[in-house]
């Protein structure tokens, strides 16, 4: 398997212009429909939205929350443990954050109008993950790739999405890819870190979340290390 090392050299030598090529070709434009912010219902019930949200992440939209409401937001307020990985009554450890979500799981940050579409209301502020949705890489180390192959080669990737097929200019197309390769170099980089740091947490009570910073508690403050 492709070392953690390699992927990031791969991700870093990335041609944005090819990857703009990618978009491009199969198209893209947002609908606000809500779909990748809001939970998922179906015959199984109600899946919370979860969406990866790296630790400098959660600080940025923790400020820009704070001048958008006027209100003191705290960690917990913007991101929780990802549960993947997490015990049935969400303790345990895990290694990533997600965005927080409200009561009916949707992202604590979604707003939907009168007339049914959806608004981002940090959306100068939101993360990597929302700003190159429903896109992803492909490459050795990162998490799951998400959908179906765009390019010949599987690299560039598009979830299920109704804004796919739409036409996009050039220029779009190459600001979202740009972001694509970003975020793919942000990713193998906290994965780098994170296995440096990483340390078997057990004994500590309740949910342990690691991530490119050490191991920390839900309310995003440090775990003592042992
Ligand atoms: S931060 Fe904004 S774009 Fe991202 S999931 Fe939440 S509402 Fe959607």
């Amino acid at each position: 398997m492709e070392s953690l090392e390699a992927a990031l050299g791969r991700a870093e030598s990335l041609s944005v212009d090819e990857l703009a090529d990618a978009i491009e070709s199969i198209g893209f434009e947002c609908t606000r429909c809500g779909g990748c912010c809001t939970a998922i219902d179906d015959e199984a019930g109600t899946e919370p939205h979860t969406a990866t949200v790296f630790p400098d992440e959660v600080r940025q939209l923790q400020a820009a929350a704070d001048e958008r409401f006027e209100t003191s937001y705290d960690w917990r307020d913007v991101a929780r443990p990802m549960p993947y990985g997490l015990d049935e009554d969400g303790t345990g450890e895990t290694f990533e954050w997600a965005l927080q979500t409200d009561a009916c799981g949707d992202c604590t940050f979604y707003e939907e109008a009168d007339d049914g579409t959806g608004a981002c209301t940090v959306h100068e502020d939101r993360p990597l993950v929302c700003q190159t949705y429903p896109f992803s890489l492909a490459l050795g180390g990162t998490g799951e790739p998400m959908g179906e192959a765009v390019d010949r080669e599987g690299l560039v990737r598009a979830h299920e999405c109704e804004g796919l097929g739409r036409d996009i200019d050039r220029e779009t197309a190459e600001e979202l890819a740009e972001t694509l390769k970003e975020r793919s170099i942000r990713d193998l980089e906290e994965a780098i870190e994170l296995r440096e740091r990483y340390e078997p947490r057990p004994d500590a009570d309740g949910a342990v979340v690691h991530d490119s910073e050490g191991s920390k508690r839900p309310d995003g403050t440090p775990l003592d290390r042992r």
